[in-house]
């Protein structure tokens, strides 16, 4: 199960630069996890602002 990233994302950028995968890219008013990418590592949920990444 990847990481997926909530509504209470601000679009900051923040943990798309820290995933290992390159998992995380810019959607439509917030970013998105790529789940076939995802490893669940964790490391953007840790690198978030808002606490918006979940696992
Ligand atoms: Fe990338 Fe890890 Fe976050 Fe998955 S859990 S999107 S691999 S940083």
């Amino acid at each position: 199960m990847a990481h997926v990233i909530t509504d209470a994302c601000v679009s900051c950028g923040s943990c798309a630069g820290e995933c290992p995968v390159n998992a995380i890219s810019e959607g439509d008013g917030k970013y998105v996890i790529d789940a076939d990418a995802c490893i669940d590592c964790g490391t953007c949920a840790a690198a978030c602002p808002t606490g918006a990444i979940e696992a």
